[in-house]
């Protein structure tokens, strides 16, 4: 029997940090090099940098202005690509919902080069080439679906590519297959959970051991229920179409942060006003640089994702730093009768009220001058059939813990289970009536 593999490269991921600066800053003159291929950047580093030759160490980063999701749009179609069309063999774009797509190419080598870094994160995660995996996550345009399927390949799963979607036959194949890990949205995993005996399925039909866990943003509390009503273990994976999708930054199986890959990708945490960079743990938005991609090479992306850079060590040995989860976009804050509420805030306190089930919504609107928020959650039916007055005092728990969280009073509704959107994919909670599209 061969022994468990731990690492998919011990010496990279364990480098210290000389070694992995040394090793960003040859990325990042090739990035530099490649990225003044293209003509949006041809234009965008002009009177900043001339040549790859300008980049002489990591701190000459700075030399190079921030790219937002603006100017990938307005790069559409092909305004950042650094290579032959003939020489790319994939493209993906963003999902596209907040406007025009941003489109990402890649070569032959930037597939590899993302399929290691999935297979990468698989083992560090305990996955092996004895488990069995169920993509559920949507295959096409979406990188989430492709991602994960050729870095399980390649680490030698058998990948059972089902995408999103139709609970029941997921439900079969699991059971039937024996399926050891699977890659779903947080909604997804607990949809499922909570229609499996619609179904006629039961937790015990099940072998899962493993699910991973991202596409949208997500609490410790979520975290935990998933891990509880299935009995596995449950890993963030964290990811963009932009920085290629999954493998970006994922947890290993000491679960205590989602380990950035250094090599791949240079982290900065900056405050998302200011521009600056904030202190070692302080929360701020995520920036990155690409350091290996050939085709779209994407220098200094603000992400509008917050998270923090978590201080310390981790047990496993890697030395690639370690983020939070992410607590909420730059974008998705909402302001409240002049309160600032992440959705992210909301879901962390009712994931922790033992009494809520699955599902919430997040309803804004508007009541003559004043704002007004209402919660809608759904709570376990034996609970919704029981004592009136047991809902009433419910209600105002729910009510309390949201109020000396965010500090807005909000109304509060009941539902029954079944009863709220259900979201095979990413999530949308929120909905937001003051704005007028
Ligand atoms: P789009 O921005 O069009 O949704 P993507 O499909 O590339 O494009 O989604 C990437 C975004 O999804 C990230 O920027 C982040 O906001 C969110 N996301 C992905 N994984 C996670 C995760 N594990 N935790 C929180 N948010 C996540
Ligand atoms: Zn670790």
């Amino acid at each position: 029997m061969s022994e468990k593999i731990i690492y998919q490269n011990q010496n990279l991921e364990c480098a210290d940090r000389k070694t992995l600066e040394a090793r960003q800053l040859e990325g990042l003159k090739f990035s530099v090099g490649q990225a003044l291929k293209t003509k949006f950047y041809a234009a965008n580093l002009t009177g900043h940098i001339k040549s790859a030759d300008d980049i002489c160490s990591l701190d000459d980063l700075k030399k190079i202005p921030f790219t937002t999701k603006d100017d990938l749009r307005a790069s559409y179609t092909d305004g950042i690509l650094a290579t032959d069309m003939k020489d790319v063999v994939r493209m993906h774009t963003s999902s596209g919902t907040t406007g025009v797509p941003t489109v990402i190419y890649h070569t032959q080598k930037d597939i590899n080069n993302w399929t290691e870094l999935m297979e990468r994160s698989l083992i560090a995660s305990g996955a092996t080439c004895a488990d069995i995996f169920q993509n559920m996550m949507t295959y096409g345009m979406f990188t989430g679906g492709l991602g994960f399927h050729y870095g399980a390949e390649k680490l030698g799963i058998l990948v059972i590519p089902t995408g999103a979607g139709n609970t029941k036959r997921q439900l079969q194949l699991m059971k039937d297959f024996k399926t050891t890990l699977v890659h779903a949205t947080p909604s997804y995993m607990f949809h499922m959970a909570t229609t499996m005996h619609e179904h006629g399925f039961s937790m015990q039909d099940l072998h899962l051991k493993k699910a991973y866990i991202g596409g949208e943003p997500h609490s410790e509390n979520t975290r935990k229920k998933i891990e509880e009503m299935y009995n596995i273990d449950a890993y963030n994976s964290y990811g963009l179409s932009e920085m290629n999708g999954p493998g970006v930054a994922f947890e290993c199986v000491h679960k205590t942060g989602l380990h950035v890959w250094e090599d791949s990708y240079i982290l900065e945490i900056i405050d998302p006003v200011t521009g600056e960079p904030v202190k070692e743990g302080e929360t701020g938005e995520i920036v990155f640089t690409t350091l290996r991609r050939e085709a779209t090479p994407i220098l200094r992306y603000r992400t509008r994702d917050l998270a923090a850079v978590i201080p310390g060590k981790c047990p496993c040995g890697r030395t690639h730093r370690r983020i939070s989860r992410i607590t909420g976009r730059t974008d998705d804050m909402l302001i409240i009768n002049g309160a600032n509420v992440f959705p992210s805030q909301i879901e962390q306190v009712l994931m922790n009220v033992p009494e809520v089930g699955t599902n919430y919504m997040i309803l804004v609107s508007k009541t003559g001058a004043l704002d007004k928020l209402t919660i809608q959650v759904e709570i376990y039916s034996k609970l919704f059939h029981g004592d009136l007055s047991e809902l009433e005092v419910l209600k105002h728990k729910i009510k309390d813990e949201l109020r000396a969280s965010i500090m807005i009073n909000p109304t509060v509704e009941l539902h029954e289970p079944g009863s709220l959107p259900a979201f095979e994919m990413k999530a949308k909670r929120v909905i937001d009536s003051r704005i007028k599209i």
